[in-house]
Order: C-alpha cells, then structure tokens, then sequence
C-alpha cells in the first residue's frame, strides 16, 4: 500500500513537471496524475499553452518561454517589443 502511494506521487511529480515544461498549471497536474497515472501521457502529448497567452513561442529558436518573458532563457535573445505583451482575449474590445 504504502509502495502503491509512492508510485502514486512520482506519477504525479512526473506529470507537473512535464505540465511546468508545457506552461500548465502543475498543481492540477500533479493532482490529476497522483489520482490517474495515465494522466502522463494525456498531459505528455498536450501541445504548449502558446494560444492561451501564458507562453509564447521564441522567434529566433522556436522554444516554448513565458509570455512576460524579455529575454528567451534557450538562446539569450531579446525579444522583439511587439512579441513582448500579446493582450489576451478579455482585454480586446472588438
Ligand atoms: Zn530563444
């Protein structure tokens, strides 16, 4: 039983860890995977949250970074000001 729990919360580090890489949210994940391993592979084959504005990808080395983010961590590029602020969605009018 108490193996059963260990496997259990490595599944769900496992999976926060790829949700953090992927820019979702890892507290869920790790919920979500400790509750059902398979989860992994669900939150493994999820493309990265670039159109939900949390994460942009990198113009000069296509990496996935933080949407805030002014300098790319892959390639120590700066990014380009009109790359910088992507306003989402709720913040459009019209
Ligand atoms: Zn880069």
């Amino acid at each position: 039983m108490v193996r059963y729990v260990i496997l259990l919360t490595i599944a769900g580090i496992v999976g926060s860890i790829i949700a953090i890489r992927k820019g979702h949210s890892p507290i869920w994940w790790f919920i979500l995977c400790a509750l059902f391993p398979l989860l992994i592979i669900v939150v493994a084959l999820l493309p990265p949250m670039v159109s939900k504005g949390y994460t942009k990808k990198c113009p000069y080395c296509a990496e996935i970074i933080k949407e805030d983010a002014i300098v790319c961590k892959h390639c120590d590029r700066e990014q380009p000001i009109e790359m910088v602020k992507i306003e989402k969605d709720s913040d459009l009018e019209s």
